[in-house]
């Protein structure tokens, strides 16, 4: 299939399992648990589309086991955020979970910015341990933004603990379209010249 067609179709496919996902977790006349499950797998979907659009751009640089072992990665990542709701109840009670009166740590976006200059700090690092980083702030930052659609970005630190107004929801859908060019990028611009393994793989 012509390239610039597979990237498309990748992108729709993008912005469907983001609306999609959002209208099934919308109804309040599913059970709890439902909603909840439909919310996690939206969840895991993005993180895993958009760690396609990255990895697609360097599949002639990585085995078919790493490709799979980061898609597999950024998605087991943007799914398992929400296990702090859990550890934050203290309880394995999804109304626990679900009524927590703060934000539960692992949503703290501070986490994104700490990921974020790891990935800069680490340019001289090998493309697999930054390919590693690029998944883990995919994973976050996909995560962080669709939750903050609802209640917006939260900052905490030593220094301060503030949260943002709720994100528009175009900007959302923006922003997850957006992040895997950049990421590709950042990856290209700011690596290290390490030679390419040149292994060919066809995972799509
Ligand atoms: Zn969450």
């Amino acid at each position: 299939m012509n390239w610039n067609l597979l990237l498309v179709l990748k992108h729709v496919i993008l912005c469907c399992v983001c609306v999609i996902g959002d209208k099934l977790g919308e109804s309040a006349q599913k059970p709890a648990l439902v909603r909840a499950c439909i919310d996690n797998a939206t969840h895991a979907f993005i993180g895993c589309i958009v760690a396609e659009l990255v990895l697609f751009n360097f599949k002639h640089q990585l085995t078919r086991h790493e490709y799979c072992w980061l898609l597999f990665v950024a998605t087991i990542i943007s799914s398992c955020i929400d296990l702090d709701h859990f550890i934050e109840a203290k309880s394995f009670r999804l109304q626990d979970a679900t009524n927590l009166d703060r934000r539960p740590f692992l949503h703290n976006s501070t986490i994104c910015v700490v990921i974020f200059i790891l990935f800069i700090l680490t340019k001289r690092a090998s493309n697999q341990l930054r390919m590693l980083i690029a998944m883990a702030f995919v994973a976050f930052s996909t995560h962080h933004l669709r939750d903050a659609t609802r209640r917006g970005i939260w900052f905490k630190s030593p220094f301060q603990d503030s949260s943002s107004p709720a994100v528009p929801y175009v900007l959302y859908i923006a922003y997850v379209n957006i992040i895997p060019s950049v990421i590709v990028y950042l990856l290209q611009t700011t690596g290290s010249s390490t030679v390419p393994k040149m292994k060919l793989v066809e995972v799509v």
